[in-house]
């Protein structure tokens, strides 16, 4: 069994304007224990901004990785959740911070790292990058007003991962919290990583419109449902190589046919 650990949680900075916040988040990981920090398609990096910003925690900056696409920054995790302070067209399974930190700290991924998704400081995370999530958090706030500076929020979350991790790994430690009940999730086998659901997805869609049920034109929400449902039910990497498989199988199928 190996829980997930400080070094499999994956902070992943969208499209951040402000290099000062990308320091103020590299600063805030490493005050926590977290180290892996990636940044996709920033405004202005490296920049001496983030070096100030991040004090004494350059070396987290200067390890950052910087990737043109979200998909690319999150392929080899086997959990990925988005942090948003609004909730979005298609509901979704959503928790606070601390129900979150708390239900990580007692996975076992075997090994693969978990994002954790920060949007951009005008606009937070798009509609698409939400439902490439298994799950929504949310830092209570106030209703008026809940829309915490970006390194800020990242602060808070790496803040409660890591009091979560402390309290799952010493549970006779005496902390005040009461340990919960909810079994982890164990694994026959490894969970899909985000990029075996990506391609999941790209062909689900594509045999969707080869046999009529979705017009490609005019997809409406039909993906983004089946999107939610597959990141609800978090499927293995068996269960998504046998739905491959039965998808190739369809399509196999239609191309014998004869033409109508
Ligand atoms: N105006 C944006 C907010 C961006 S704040 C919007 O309406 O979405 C920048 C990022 O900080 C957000 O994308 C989110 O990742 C994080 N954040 C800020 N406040 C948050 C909160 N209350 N709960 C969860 N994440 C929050």
């Amino acid at each position: 069994m190996s829980r997930v650990q400080a070094k499999d949680i994956r902070i992943v900075l969208v499209e951040p304007s402000h290099p000062g916040n990308i320091g103020g988040t590299a600063r805030a990981m490493k005050t926590m224990g977290l180290a892996d920090l990636a940044i996709v398609n920033p405004g202005r990096f490296p920049d001496p901004q983030a070096v100030w910003r991040a004090a004494g925690a350059v070396d987290v900056v200067d390890a950052a990785r910087v990737f043109d696409r979200v998909d690319e920054a999150i392929a080899d995790c086997g959990w990925v959740v988005g942090t948003s302070a609004r909730s979005r067209r298609v509901p979704w399974p959503v928790a606070t911070v601390e129900q979150f930190s708390e239900q990580l700290a007692r996975e076992d991924l075997g090994g693969k790292p978990v994002a954790v998704l920060f949007g951009r400081e005008d606009r937070g995370l798009s509609n698409e990058e939400l439902e490439w999530c298994n799950l929504h958090v949310v830092i209570p706030a106030n209703p008026e007003y809940p829309s915490l500076n970006l390194a800020m929020a990242v602060q808070v979350v790496c803040y409660e991962i890591s009091r979560a991790l402390t309290r799952v790994a010493n549970p006779d430690a005496g902390t005040e919290d009461p340990p919960s009940d909810d079994p982890p999730t164990n694994w026959d086998r490894s969970p899909a990583t985000a990029a075996d659901l990506a391609a999941l997805y790209r062909h689900l869609s594509h045999v969707l419109s080869a046999i009529e049920f979705q017009n490609p034109k005019n997809p409406r929400l039909t993906m983004t449902r089946l999107r939610r449902m597959f990141t609800r039910i978090r499927p293995d990497q068996t269960e998504v190589a046998i739905l491959r498989g039965v998808l190739t199988r369809i399509e196999r199928s239609l191309a014998r046919r004869p033409p109508r």
